[in-house]
């Protein structure tokens, strides 16, 4: 009972700490009410490789294209360039040498999900969430079932890893190193499209050389994505680890139901994973979010995440707000 009540206190106040504050998330709140929407799409993507990826989302949208086409084919853009270590063809392989993807893909309308995961040698893993969604009965697909039906619905495959790829793990296994985490990103790209309906997309090769089999949450529902028609979308990148033991995207789609910003609700999110998670601020975790207004933010657990957001009216590389020292608290959180 008293464990009940604490963690209800603990909820209200978080929750009134992000609604109508006028400290710190006060300013960005204001700064977003700043950038509400009038027209047309916003586009945003998770670091400054998501931009040509949103560039050719626009291009779609604006030429008639459908949400999900946009997503699609915008994410395609990423998939397709090898220079990328961490998705698609080019991404780095997991301790076998063997490049495993993962991705999902979410409507808004009808509320729809697909997702594979350790899908291998298929050149758009996108796609083939896409077709789990639209194609079966099921919302997730892995390793080979995934890449059965992937060749079964005539998608491309494609080799990898790439010689360059192999190479370094080549160098990385004769020095018997660990997989330290450090290597990974994701291209999740979320948008509400000029017909107010939200649609997101994940695709990522993960960690690099990780254990074989292993799925971060870059395919996860409520993961690394999450879409809520009524509300708006988010998604995320980081270590898979500690996002998806907290259902992170749907966290942050929560609080912006509750009335946070886009970018309050990716610090809040931020926050309470922190606070629970004895690996404090170094957790390694980033937010993108867009809301029914059209406003869009992100944060991080530490310096250095950047995200792309496109419009008609822009496009461009912004900065996300990384969570303070002094709002994580002692390092470790609170453990309640
Ligand atoms: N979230 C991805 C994973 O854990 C990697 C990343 O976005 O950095 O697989």
């Amino acid at each position: 009972m008293l464990t009940t009540r604490r963690v209800f206190l603990h909820h209200s106040l978080s929750i009134a700490s992000v609604v109508g504050a006028n400290g710190l998330l006060g300013s960005a709140q204001a700064k977003e009410k700043a950038m509400a929407r009038t027209t047309g799409p916003v586009i945003v993507s998770t670091w400054p490789f998501g931009k040509a990826s949103n560039d050719e989302a626009l291009r779609i949208l604006t030429q008639g294209g459908s949400g999900l086409d946009a997503v699609e084919k915008g994410i395609w853009v990423t998939e397709n360039d090898l220079s990328n270590s961490s998705v698609g063809a080019g991404g780095m392989p997991n301790a076998k040498g063997v490049v495993q993807l993962d991705a999902c893909i979410m409507s808004g309308p009808g509320h729809k999900a697909g997702s594979v995961a350790a899908i291998e040698g298929i050149r758009h893993p996108i796609s083939a969430a896409r077709r789990v969604m639209e194609k079966t009965k099921h919302v997730m697909l892995v390793g080979s079932g995934a890449r059965e039906f992937a060749l079964k619905e005539g998608l491309e495959t494609a080799e990898m890893p790439t010689e360059a790829r192999r190479r370094e793990w080549l160098q990385w296994k004769s020095k018997q190193e660990n997989a330290d985490g450090k290597n990974h990103d994701t291209i999740a790209l979320i948008l509400l499209a000029p017909d107010g309906h939200f649609y997101g997309g994940c695709s990522t090769s993960g960690w690099a050389y990780k254990l074989s089999g292993r799925v971060g949450d870059s395919p996860i529902i409520g993961g690394g994505l999450y879409v809520d028609d009524q509300v708006g979308a988010a998604g995320a990148t980081g270590l898979g680890e500690n996002v998806m033991r907290y259902c992170g995207s749907f966290q942050v789609v929560s609080f912006m139901q509750r009335g946070a910003t886009p970018t309050e609700a990716c610090l809040e999110t931020v926050k309470a994973i922190a606070r629970k998670d004895p690996k404090g601020s170094d957790l390694s975790i980033n937010f993108i979010a867009v809301d029914k207004k059209g406003r869009y933010g992100a944060a991080g657990s530490a310096q250095g995440f950047s995200y792309s957001v496109t419009t008609p009216k822009f496009s461009r590389v912004e900065t996300a707000r990384a969570v303070t020292a002094k709002e994580l608290g002692p390092i470790g959180g609170n453990r309640l």
